[in-house]
């Protein structure tokens, strides 16, 4: 058995294993008490949390809370709603589409980390939505639609397919003379940064027309480890690109100094931040989210400017209708005939001409 296979069996996903590695509060043994959703982590991903603390920005992420009870604001059904599942086009369980051009393929519901906060547990955590991981239904849909340039695979966690499985999907995309992309959402850089091994990375690597790119899940400077850190450049290595798409988070990363550590520290292991995401309106997650304008605000008052180009995420609301850019807007102070006139991030105003069409 492999190490990441060794640990996926090993889930932590009881009080009593849980009690050998972090102490428990009496709330978190209630929570976890009262919960009927699925929940656990990797051992490695367990040992990161805090032994004492309950705020721990990863043991929030990892062990129920008696708030995932309060639904004040979640939408029922999200997914359903979200990935547009019950309209008009005929698609198979796996596609989920928003855009014209590109989909997401859902090829399963198993994760690493059940984390709390996430928008897809009617599928994943609580599983009251049940797909058909048809692979090979979805295959044919893609093959039909040549408008598809960009496949999108994610779950739950891809990666954790075999390896067989996953290079049978990619060789059977790349045989799609209109795939131009392959995408994977997986966690498992952050989770399980054992499952990038030798032949995870033969089957993922190499010089092709279909290049690869991925898409962790890091919320969190603490996420970050050696592990990690080689996992990223193994993957780079063989030629698949490596992004992140965090979640905003609050309590865990909507302070100043999270945020902006997190962002840099993604760089330090070669992982280039693309999305932050806010915190959709799934039901039971309420107590994650925070203000829509939050995002912009931490960009304006922590990245732009502050850090390096590299570091800055697109902060996005990701909606039933596609993703929707919130950015930070105060650049622009003034327009006038003549002269644009622009604000920095310390406050300075300059100028620049205005040119007429
Ligand atoms: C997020 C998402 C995509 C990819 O969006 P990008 O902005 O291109 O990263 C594609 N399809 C669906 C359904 C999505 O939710
Ligand atoms: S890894 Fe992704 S799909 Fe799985 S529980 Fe976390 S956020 Fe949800």
């Amino acid at each position: 058995m492999e190490e990441w296979q060794y640990q996926m069996q090993n889930q932590v996903n009881s009080i009593e294993k849980l009690e050998q590695i972090i102490n428990l509060t009496a709330k978190e043994i209630e929570a976890i008490n009262n919960t009927k959703t699925k929940w656990g982590t990797t051992p490695y991903f367990a040992q990161l949390m805090d032994k004492d603390n309950p705020n721990c920005p990863i043991r929030k992420q990892v062990i129920p809370s008696l708030q995932e009870k309060q639904n004040r604001y979640g939408i029922k059904n999200y997914l359903i709603y979200k990935e547009n599942r019950s309209n008009e086009e005929n698609r198979p369980d796996t596609i989920a589409r928003q855009y014209k051009d590109r989909i997401a393929f859902t090829v399963m519901n198993i994760c690493a980390n059940y984390c709390r906060h996430c928008f897809r547990k009617e599928l994943v955590v609580d599983e009251s939505l049940q797909l058909r991981f048809d692979i090979d239904e979805g295959l044919g849909w893609i093959r039909e639609h040549s408008e598809i340039r960009d496949v999108l695979i994610t779950g739950g966690d891809p990666l954790l397919l075999t390896d067989d499985k996953i290079e049978y999907l990619i060789a059977k995309l790349r045989e799609i003379p209109h795939i131009q992309m392959i995408r994977f959402g997986s966690r498992v850089p952050i989770v399980l940064p054992q499952r990038i091994t030798k032949g995870l990375l033969k089957v993922l690597g190499g010089f092709h027309r279909v290049p690869i790119w991925l898409n962790t899940q890091c919320n969190h400077a603490k996420e970050i480890t050696e592990f990690t850190a080689r996992a990223v450049y193994d993957l780079l290595s063989c030629g698949v690109n490596v992004g992140n798409q965090a979640v905003l988070l609050k309590g865990i990363n909507d302070d100043p100094k999270s945020f902006k550590d997190l962002h840099q520290k993604l760089l330090t292991v070669r992982i280039r931040p693309y999305y932050v995401f806010y915190c959709e309106p799934a039901p039971g997650i309420d107590h994650f989210r925070t203000p829509v304008e939050k995002g912009a605000e931490l960009i304006r008052d922590t990245l732009r400017g502050h850090t390096t180009g590299l570091a800055q995420p697109m902060y996005v609301v990701a909606t039933n209708i596609g993703k929707i850019p919130l950015m930070p807007d105060y650049y622009i102070q003034e327009k006038n005939p003549e002269n644009y006139i622009l604000k920095n991030y310390q406050g300075c105003l300059t100028n620049l001409p205005n040119i007429p069409e």
